[in-house]
């Protein structure tokens, strides 16, 4: 893997796709800064070589040119992160962009406005990529969050490239990561996918049947399994049109020896409210006009057996509605024993999903092995897919 460790940026600009992709509110301030801070050890290495930095990135879904989706509202926050006083340009192509960079010393950062103020980046426009690649001597892509995309600043550019590209390290570190769970896990291996729906994780279910022992299903999307083998399950979330498939999948899992773990049991409500009246009951004799939104008791200790007991953990989906405190318990209980399983050895990876906004609102963050940056991008990595982003560097 060609990470940046590789290369000496020594009176080298290097142009780095970053995720600056931050949120604001209404006073154009940024909220969660987790994204520049993860961007900060690729910047601070080049700059500690000798080099420039050329930040490029996008911000939000801009139809024009509108100022809610400029990245100068980062300017402050990246300089403050990174140490370092972020000039930034108010354009990414151009002659502005170019004479701006001329005068570019080592040590100095440079921040392109929003890239998607250029239709032509979400387009892949190879026109526009040349452009792109103008703006540096060595091209690294650091942004995960994006790399599920073929655009022309995240894949396209890299073509510009082809013995200077490189990935940054929170590239780097996404990649080794998801292999640890993939390409070369220690067994016993345990996927605990959870989520609403079936349909948004079959293929990931699919993908991982090879590789993991134990597949650990949570969250709305067991229902859809426990109807399909004939259980009662009240009005709590189905997909009908897939209880074909979830038999299919127990089969399929069957054939390959992996054990299925369905909730036994669930916490039971009247309706989808934090207030609701509730119950436990057997997961598969939930009455008429109840629904389960969490898993119960019994299941919580079945599945912290399965997870104490792995030596690889990927979490992927929470098993109950845990924005709700009432059926959070289930999710902070899987939480609790993959920390305690990561304490003990084993290597947990969190990513895709829910899972990582749980974790994080528990408080589960610095316990687990990992906790991925980018939910798309991390679907398709486990769903087996190759990231064109990842793909152009390595190419
Ligand atoms: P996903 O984005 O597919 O990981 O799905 C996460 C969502 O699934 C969360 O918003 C949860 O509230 C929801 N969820 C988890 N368990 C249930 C359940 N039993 N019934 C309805 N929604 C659920």
């Amino acid at each position: 893997m060609k990470t940046i460790d590789q290369f000496n940026f020594n009176h080298k600009k290097a142009l780095i796709r970053v995720d600056f992709n931050v949120p604001l509110n209404e006073q154009m301030q940024v909220t969660d800064t987790t994204r520049i801070e993860a961007a900060k050890p690729t910047i601070i290495k080049v700059l500690e070589d000798g080099g420039s930095c050329v930040l490029m990135s996008h911000l939000g879904r801009p139809k024009d040119r509108e100022s809610e989706f400029s990245l100068k509202h980062v300017v402050g926050v990246a300089s403050d992160i990174l140490g370092v006083s972020v000039k930034f340009v108010d354009d990414c192509v151009g002659p502005e962009v170019a004479k701006e960079l001329s005068q570019l010393l080592p040590g100095e950062i440079v921040l392109l406005e929003n890239l998607r103020y250029h239709p032509e980046e979400e387009k892949g426009d190879v026109a526009f990529a040349k452009a792109l690649s103008e703006c540096g001597d060595i091209y690294v892509n650091d942004a995960f969050g994006t790399a599920h995309r073929a655009h022309a600043s995240t894949t396209v550019v890299a073509q510009f490239f082809p013995e200077t590209k490189c990935f940054g390290y929170l590239l780097a570190s996404e990649i080794e990561n998801v292999n640890k769970v993939l390409e070369d896990s220690q067994p016993p291996v345990t996927a605990i996918i959870g989520g609403a729906k079936v349909s948004s994780k079959i293929t990931i279910i699919e993908n991982i049947l090879d590789k993991v022992d134990h597949l650990i299903i949570g969250g709305g999307m067991a229902f859809t399994f426990v109807k399909a083998q004939g259980g009662k399950i009240g009005n709590s979330l189905v997909e009908d049109d897939k209880q074909e498939l979830a038999l299919e999948i127990l089969e399929k899992a069957k054939q390959k020896k992996v054990q299925v773990h369905l909730p036994s049991d669930s916490i039971i409500a009247e309706k989808f409210s934090n207030d609701s009246k509730t119950e436990v009951t057997e997961i598969n004799q939930i009455p008429d006009g109840w629904m389960g939104l969490d898993v119960g008791p019994k299941t919580i200790e079945s599945f912290s057996q399965v997870i104490l007991a792995s030596k690889t953990i990927l979490f992927n989906g929470p098993v109950g509605v845990f924005e709700m405190p009432n059926f959070a318990k289930g999710t902070i209980a899987v939480c609790e024993a993959i920390a305690e399983a990561t304490k003990n050895g084993a290597f947990s990876l969190v990513g895709g999903g829910d899972s990582v906004a749980a974790v994080k609102q528990f408080d589960f963050g610095d316990k687990v092995s990992y906790v991925s940056t980018g939910g798309g991008a991390m679907l398709e990595m486990l769903e087996g897919k190759t990231l064109p982003g990842i793909a152009a560097i390595l190419e």
